[in-house]
């Protein structure tokens, strides 16, 4: 079971609830805990909360134009084909720019000269190792200055494949742009951390429908609650999304989690109410595949 740990907007608790929720399950089932991925690969922190020892390290890159220009004609067939415009012949010369290139290779193979060859470019690293309660851990880490997160992304959830019927829990970066739909992309449960405010219900709004075009199911933690906020569960209500757990606006909270601390570990009681939302989580999922089928 893959859940992906997402909010419309970063500061919403996102992580808190994802290393927290991963540590009740390890404490749960400790000949399986789970797999935790960090995808927030621009700003990479759940390392800080579940201390991982990293023993296994990989870079991540793609590979990208290299233009012999003793070969080439400038005949502009590979700008013509980059949708991207990472390369581009201005008067005798072929300019590649490397930040804005996929990989996709197309301009390499067009070349009718084959003045193209391609080498590695460096976007980042992807790390593993072991973490608290057993955990296996792993996040990338998105070089300073690199624009493209995808990647990496894509790599790091390729790279760490869970074993038989281990639970995989994604912490995915905040927003609702491409890496987060890579994140979310084959997950079976996104779980929206969102805060009862107008900004944190207008971006919760943008998430749901990010889970709803991939067609997943979705739960809402309501993190910071201080007193009842009527528009946001109208709102899930409307959408059909369970409220799955509210923590409240606390000052020992926020202290504890400033300092490094896991919110199980500032209030162990909600290793159970962890527990409960992942019961809830695994009971939709279960009466789903019932239906599916059913349904053939
Ligand atoms: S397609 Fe090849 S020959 Fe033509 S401009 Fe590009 S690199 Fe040069
Ligand atoms: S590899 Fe693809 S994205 Fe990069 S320059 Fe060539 S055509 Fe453009």
């Amino acid at each position: 079971m893959r859940i992906t740990i997402a909010s419309g907007k970063g500061g919403t608790g996102k992580t808190m609830v994802a290393t927290s929720m991963a540590l009740s399950l390890a404490w749960l089932t400790p000949d399986k805990p789970p797999l935790f991925l960090d995808c927030d690969v621009e700003a990479p922190n759940a390392h800080l909360f579940l201390h991982p020892s990293v023993t296994e390290q990989q870079e991540v890159g793609l590979l990208i134009p290299l233009v012999d220009e003793a070969k080439c004609t400038h005949c502009g067939k590979c700008a013509e084909v980059c949708q991207y415009h990472a390369i581009a012949v201005l008067g005798q010369k072929t300019l590649v720019f490397p930040q804005l290139c996929h990989g996709c290779g197309s301009c390499t193979m067009l070349c009718p000269e084959a003045a193209i060859s391609e080498v590695p470019d460096r976007m980042g690293v992807i790390e593993r190792g072991p973490a608290a309660g057993g955990i296996t851990f792993a996040h990338g880490i998105l070089d300073v200055g690199e624009p493209m997160a995808v990647p990496v992304i894509r790599q790091l959830k390729k790279w760490v494949q869970p074993q038989p019927d281990q639970v995989v829990l994604c912490d995915a970066p905040p927003g609702t742009s491409c890496p987060v739909v890579e994140t979310v992309r084959g997950s079976d449960y996104v779980l929206l951390v969102t805060e009862p405010t107008p900004f944190g219900l207008h971006d919760l709004n943008l998430a749901i429908q990010v889970a709803s075009e991939l067609d997943i199911p979705a739960g809402v933690i309501i993190n910071r609650v201080n007193g009842p906020y009527q528009a946001l569960d109208e709102f899930c209500a409307r959408q059909n999304i369970p409220v799955l757990l509210r923590i409240p606006f606390e000052r020992a909270i926020a202290e504890g989690v400033a300092q490094g601390k896991m919110l199980v570990e500032i209030h162990p009681e909600y290793t159970i109410h962890f527990r409960h939302v992942f019961s809830e989580i695994a009971s939709v999922l279960l009466q789903q595949s019932i239906r599916k089928d059913q349904s053939n």
